[in-house]
Parts: C-alpha cells; structure tokens; sequence
C-alpha cells in the first residue's frame, strides 16, 4: 500500500498539490477535510448541533458518505456545493469531537486499504491516521498568502471575513485536544507562499525518488 501524506493549514495549497500528485503518481485522491465537513452538513440538515459531542459522534457512525474527486454525497444527497459554503465552514468544529474523529480515521484507513494506498489529505494524515506513510508533506504558507487564496475560491465573502475565519480555524485545529494540527517529525516541509504547483509537485516527486 503507497500512502502520501499531505497536511497543513487551510489555503497552504494541500488539494491543488495533492490532486496534481495523485495523477502524477497514477494514485487516488482522498479529502479528509470534506468528509469532517460532510459530517457538519449531515448534522446541520437533522438539527442536531454540531457542538453535542455524543448526538454528532453517532451521527457520523451511521451516515452514508461518499467522497470523490469531484462530488460529495451525504445519506445520497449531493453536498458538493453546500459543504464548502460559510454554514458548514462555521461549524466544521465538529472535527474536535474524539468520536467523530475516531469514526473518520477508521474509514480514511479503510477506504486506502481497499484502493491500495492514494494521496490523502488533511491536518493528522501524517501524525496519527498514517503514521507509516511512504512520503509525509507539510505545506504551509504565510497567513495573508492562505486568506487571499481562500478569498480567491469564495467570491462572495469580503477577505477580511476570509482571514478572519481562516485565524478561527487555524487556532481551533492547532488548539484541540484530540489530533491536533501538527507537523509529523519526519514530514517534509514545503512553504508553497512563493512556488508554483509545478514547483512543489516537482520537488514532492523528486523526494519519492519519480
Ligand atoms: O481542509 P478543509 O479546510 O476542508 O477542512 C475542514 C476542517 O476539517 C478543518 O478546519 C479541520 O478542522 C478539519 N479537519 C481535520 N482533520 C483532517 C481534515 C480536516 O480536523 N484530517
């Protein structure tokens, strides 16, 4: 099984990077970020609230996901579209929740076991879900770098709501108790402020001897 890790904060360009590899290296793509935040949209659309821990933990055992390159469905609803929206962003703080997080790692480790490995992405691929991966990347970028690229792919938000919500997020995922946001010892660390995606996928292919 060939498993990369890509984590980092949100707009370090994991999902650019990770897609590009994949294809790349003839793997599969796998988002954690959107399965936490189809959990988010699952709870949301029940009533439950994001923030009962026990309600939300048995939520994410039972639910339907799918998780593609291209589409998310949640229980057979496409969620494509509404998981990214400011909704869901504000309540993704669901990924705090230790049976939430237990439920997602189990499924991250199955879905790669059934496609022979893949590309995945998230914040604890590389510290906690796999720990043996073949290559661990850490990518990040300066603050205002990640704000003007999330404000770039969310037209209707003002940047400064954009950089304020992505501050909120960064302290969150740093801050938590469980899987916090961290950079694995051995991850390879890459400041994508400055490099083109051809760049990093070089470098990134270069470290895996392709
Ligand atoms: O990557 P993205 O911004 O879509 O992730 C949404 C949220 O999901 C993050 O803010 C983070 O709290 C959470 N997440 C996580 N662990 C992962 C992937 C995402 O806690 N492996």
């Amino acid at each position: 099984m060939r498993v990369i890790a890509i984590d980092g904060p949100a707009g370090s360009g994991k999902s650019t990077v990770a897609r590009r590899l994949a294809e790349r290296l003839g793997l599969r793509y796998l988002d954690t970020g959107a399965m936490y935040r189809a959990i988010t949209f699952a709870a949301l659309r029940r009533n439950i609230d994001p923030g009962e821990l026990d309600p939300v933990a048995a939520l994410a055992r039972k639910v339907d996901l799918e998780v593609t390159l291209d589409a998310v469905r949640v229980d057979g609803v496409d969620a494509t579209i509404e998981i990214r929206g400011p909704e869901v962003t504000r309540a993704v703080s669901v990924a705090a929740n230790p049976g939430v997080r237990e439920e997602m790692v189990a499924r991250q480790r199955d879905w790669a076991r059934r496609h022979g490995g893949g590309v995945i992405e998230g914040r604890d691929i590389g510290s906690v879900v796999f720990p043996e991966a073949e290559l661990k990347v850490y990518l990040d970028a300066r603050p205002e770098v990640r704000a003007a690229r999330r404000s770039k792919e969310v037209t209707d938000l003002s940047y400064e709501t954009v950089a304020a919500d992505l501050a909120r997020r960064d302290a969150l995922d740093q801050g938590r108790d469980t899987s916090p946001l961290t950079r694995a010892g051995d991850a390879v660390e890459v400041d994508t402020s400055d490099l083109t995606v051809d760049e990093i996928v070089e470098l990134l292919t270069e470290q895996i001897g392709g």
